[in-house]
């Protein structure tokens, strides 16, 4: 592709899909800002999302937990005391990096790649942001801010199998922010210190969980095709047993060709019966599962994961429409177009309204048209400059359909509905602009 990560970051400014957090204060690193065409693609990716997941799953409910959980459960997730990243200091110009993300002669040599001067030793740091809670700031009140959703998910599971009569194999879904205390430099939204998880955590009868983790891995496969993703851009990534997390029995990531190369978008993983034996462990409950078409046998249920980045998804939809044209078709206009080629479900604007001109009743015909869409679709209005011009912002806004409102239209009620891929135009009802709307998003 073209994309390159300067120009999605600065489209992203222009076009108000993504700012830098508290940009007049020189900014605060690992932190974004969502802009109005930043928000409403964030909010349509959650919701095709929540969609496949759960209206589309007839075994999956969802869930909305709080980030603020009690400290024992990170405790028994394994994070306080697994939760880290090796760090090393510049002594002399105190960068500070990831051990593993320098180069191993450096690490060895302790030799910053920086400046040359000397590293410190390597030491751990959790990544879980700390805080406390309440008045007294001492040890007792410590609280964290969740580093996944996941955990939210594990200590309701049995009052979800009680309140909506769950019964295995069944899944709960969940968006929302998680944080982690990341070392950010570059990549813009790609790693932030705070973000949006999309987890599903599937609870399986054990034995059941190579066969669900399969058919997990295939659902999710077929989710990015379903996106109109360039699969071409995505592929597997198997963890070796260096790479296995405390609580894994097997995974896999979706990897995707990001404008710096190829990295994690999402994982899949066996976690098996880990983090409900851990969680019977501290809490002090029983959390087997009773299996009442079974003679009641007990057991702890192993769970498949499957855990996106919601900001990161953001980024990968980004780069992928992401498009610079040579266009043949205007002479008025100059002859290359940047065009984000959003799938229609997940576009910020769906229809733009443009009359050709503001007088003799265009611009009212216009109104009246949006004002029809609007409780349908995501409508833009937009009346300034040639016509050429206003398709060129549509498409880099990423406007899959405008409707050009012009004279004829007031003679035989008709417009011009014109597509952002093809470029091609046809002329419609505005009685049937509604439907044929629905039409085109359809296919
Ligand atoms: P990495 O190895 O990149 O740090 P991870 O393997 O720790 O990621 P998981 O804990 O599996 O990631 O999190 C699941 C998903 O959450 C990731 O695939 C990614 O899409 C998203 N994610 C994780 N950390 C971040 C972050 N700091 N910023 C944005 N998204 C993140």
């Amino acid at each position: 592709g073209k994309a390159t990560m300067e120009k999605i970051t600065s489209l992203a400014k222009r076009r108000g899909f993504v700012f830098q957090s508290s940009e007049i204060y020189g900014g605060q690193n690992g932190a974004w800002d969502y802009g109005p065409l930043g928000v409403e693609l964030k909010n349509r990716i959650a919701r095709n999302w929540w969609k496949e997941m759960t209206q589309l799953q007839d075994d999956i409910v969802g869930l909305d937990a709080a980030i603020l959980m009690h400290p024992r459960t990170w405790e028994a997730s394994g994070h306080v005391e697994n939760f880290t990243d090796p760090l090393v200091d510049c002594k002399k110009c105190k960068t500070r990096f990831r051990a593993d993300q320098i180069p191993p002669e450096n690490l060895a040599a302790k030799k910053c790649p920086e400046c040359g001067g000397e590293l410190t030793d390597t030491r751990k740091f959790n990544l879980m942001f700390k805080t406390h809670i309440g008045p007294a700031e001492d040890t007792a009140n410590i609280i964290y801010l969740r580093p996944e959703t996941a955990q939210g998910i594990y200590v309701n599971y049995k009052n979800i199998i009680q309140s909506n009569r769950m019964k295995i194999p069944f899944g709960i879904a969940q968006i929302g922010k998680a944080f982690r205390n990341e070392i950010v430099t570059k990549n813009f939204i790609f790693r932030t210190c705070e973000f949006e998880q999309m987890e599903m955590q599937f609870f399986v009868k054990p034995g059941t969980d190579v066969e669900w983790f399969n058919e997990w891995k295939k659902r999710r496969w077929a989710y990015y095709e379903k996106l109109g993703v360039n699969m071409n851009n995505l592929r597997w990534h198997q963890h070796g047993p260096d790479e296995l997390a405390h609580y894994a029995k097997d995974a896999y990531d979706i990897e995707y060709l990001f404008p710096m190369g190829w990295r994690e978008l999402e994982g899949v993983h066996n976690r098996s019966n880990y983090d409900l034996t851990r969680h019977t462990e501290f809490s002090g409950k029983d959390l087997q599962y009773i299996d009442q078409e079974a003679n009641n046998e007990r057991y702890i249920p192993f769970i498949i994961e499957t855990s996106a980045g919601l900001t990161r998804t953001l980024l990968m939809v980004l780069s992928d429409a992401y498009d610079e044209e040579k266009v043949a078709d205007k002479g008025n206009d100059d002859d290359w177009r940047t065009v984000l080629h959003f799938h229609p479900t997940v576009a910020p604007v769906t229809v733009a309204i443009l009359p050709l001109m503001k007088k003799d009743g265009l611009a009212e015909l216009a109104q009246d048209i949006r004002k029809e869409l609007k409780e349908d679709f995501a409508t833009d209005y937009d009346q300034s400059g040639a016509i050429g011009r206003r398709y060129r912002r549509q498409d880099e806004a990423g406007t899959p359909f405008c409707v050009t409102v012009d004279y004829e239209s007031k003679e035989n009620k008709t417009v011009t509905l014109r597509f952002r891929d093809s470029m091609e135009q046809a002329r419609v009802p505005i009685a049937e602009l509604g439907e044929r709307l629905k039409k085109e998003i359809k296919e």
